[in-house]
């Protein structure tokens, strides 16, 4: 019998009320592991123990977060290669990819330890005689992590570091399907010294233990990644909870790659592959819309077909494999409906998208290009979340810009040219949160603002010292000495 990886809740590892099953979509007979299912009755539990560590966490000095902080990122780095082989394996990015993801995470908690030393108010003179007004931040209280299978250490690591660092207590809810990445950095955070209840992992459906959290009075907060329907159910119940939940969306894209005239085209090639297609398309940021001026939209398909002939797609874990598999059937599935789609609408499937067989049964599809788009289809407005581009053909850099605005989304948009001109013009008139200049819509630096417009965020950014905004609450104090 395999043993079952437990939650962790109150400073104890207990049993759930059942167990998922953690596949690996580069072979699904390898079965990673199973994990405890929390039900409603833990989760609530998780919470109580979150609500009671608050108090004497949230008056913690800026030394102890900083030390736990600064333990979690050391033991993370020091084990990046196993905690990347484990993250490749059970979510089908690449290995290097999956080892970058995990130097990340430690890097996010290293720049969190040293923001826990900056925590710093201010102080300043009553606008009435002799008063004195101070105005400082608290943490919120019990925050609610919900995170997608997308990043399974990264994402968990860009919500939980601040959260802890800010004086918050933390139940985290990984996403069911990738639940090895976050049990692991869950042990890593219960080794760092905080005291029980200040971190608490329960992993289990969104139905059951993300509906308790988003719904339960005790929970401050919630800061979800995942898709825009659940983004909206969140959304909704926040404001309906009795304490009018404070809450933070990160959701879909539709991110634009404009293609100008001008542009280099070998670095254009390089940023529309590593964009729509490396970690198998699965990103919130990937390019799945490249918008191509005229004049060089003939010779980009081209080449751009040429470098997607070369893409090895393989087991995740294999050496030299550009694209690992897709995440699971149910994904695959929504894939194959989309370009589906798209041939139905009339685009054209320039090259790819077929099902590919490899030594082990996984999810393997070759990434596909479709040409002969146009915004106004579905596989340029909706998000597929798979290795699927489609190229839209623009008369000339305005109508490029235009097309790449419309969409509902607004997270990450790049634009390839050698001219100054466009490049700033396109960084201030491109309606996203993140922008690019000669670089894919995908790859962020871990010490800055991450987050988008539209449809594709609410509330406050998430990352780099803007995290605060959303990790603590502001109190205006006024004092008269007398
Ligand atoms: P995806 O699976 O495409 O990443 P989802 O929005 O379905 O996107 O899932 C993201 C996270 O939200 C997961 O952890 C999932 O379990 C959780 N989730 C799903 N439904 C709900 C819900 N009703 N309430 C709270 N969390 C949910």
């Amino acid at each position: 019998m395999t043993a079952v990886f437990k939650n962790f809740i109150g400073g104890e590892w207990v049993d759930g009320t059942g167990v998922t099953r953690n596949i690996n979509p580069s072979n699904t007979n390898d079965v990673v592991g199973e994990y405890a299912k929390a039900d409603k009755a833990q989760t609530e539990k998780a919470i109580a123990a979150a609500k009671a560590a608050f108090p004497a966490w949230s008056r913690s000095t800026p030394q102890e977060r900083y030390d736990a902080l600064n333990r979690i990122s050391a033991e993370i780095l020091s084990r990046k290669e196993e905690l990347g082989r484990l993250l490749a394996r059970e979510e089908g990015k690449t290995l290097p990819e999956g080892i970058g993801e995990v130097a990340r995470a430690g890097q996010i908690f290293a720049f969190f330890a040293g923001e826990a030393l900056r925590l710093s108010g201010e102080k300043g003179p009553s606008v009435r005689p002799n008063l004195e007004v101070e105005i400082s931040r608290e943490g919120v209280g019990v925050v609610g992590l919900i995170t997608p299978w997308n990043f399974p250490i990264a994402i968990p690591a860009w919500k939980i570091a601040p959260a802890l660092c800010y004086g918050n207590t933390v139940v985290f809810k990984p996403a069911e399907l990738v639940p090895g990445s976050g049990h692991a950095l869950a042990e890593i955070v219960a080794r760092s010294g905080i005291p029980a209840g200040v971190f608490n992992l329960a992993v289990g459906s969104g139905s059951v233990v993300g509906q308790t959290l988003i719904e339960h009075p005790d929970v401050a907060a919630i800061s979800f990644t995942g898709s825009v329907a659940t983004g909206r159910k969140i959304a909704q119940a926040c404001v309906a909870s009795s304490n009018m939940k404070k809450f933070q969306l990160e959701m879909g894209g539709k991110n634009p790659l404009v293609v100008l005239d001008d542009a280099d085209l070998k670095v254009a090639v390089e940023c529309a592959v590593n964009g729509a297609y490396f970690s198998t398309g699965q990103r919130c940021t990937a390019s799945s819309r490249l918008i191509v001026t005229e004049g060089i939209h003939d010779r980009f398909v081209d080449a751009l077909t040429e470098r997607m002939k070369g893409l090895l797609v393989d087991d995740a874990l294999k050496s030299g494999v550009h694209v690992g598999p897709v995440v699971d059937q149910s994904q695959l599935d929504q894939d194959l409906r989309y370009l589906k789609i798209g041939k139905d609408e009339g685009a054209t499937l320039h090259w790819g998208g077929e099902l590919l067989n490899r030594e082990t049964p996984g999810f393997y599809l070759q990434p596909a290009l479709f040409t002969n788009t146009t915004n106004s289809m579905r596989i340029a407005r909706e998000e597929i979340f798979g290795p699927v581009a489609c190229v839209i053909r623009a008369k000339n850099y305005e109508e490029a810009l235009g097309i790449a605005n419309d969409t509902d989304f607004g997270l990450a948009s790049s634009v390839c040219t050698t001219s100054l001109k466009y490049a700033s013009h396109f960084k201030r008139n491109s309606e996203s949160g993140m922008v690019m200049v000669n670089l894919p819509t995908a790859g962020v630096d871990y010490h800055v603002p991450f987050g988008g417009r539209k449809g594709s965020s609410y509330g406050a950014r998430e990352q780099g010292s803007y995290a605060r905004e959303f990790y603590t609450t502001v109190k205006t104090a006024y004092t008269n000495p007398g």
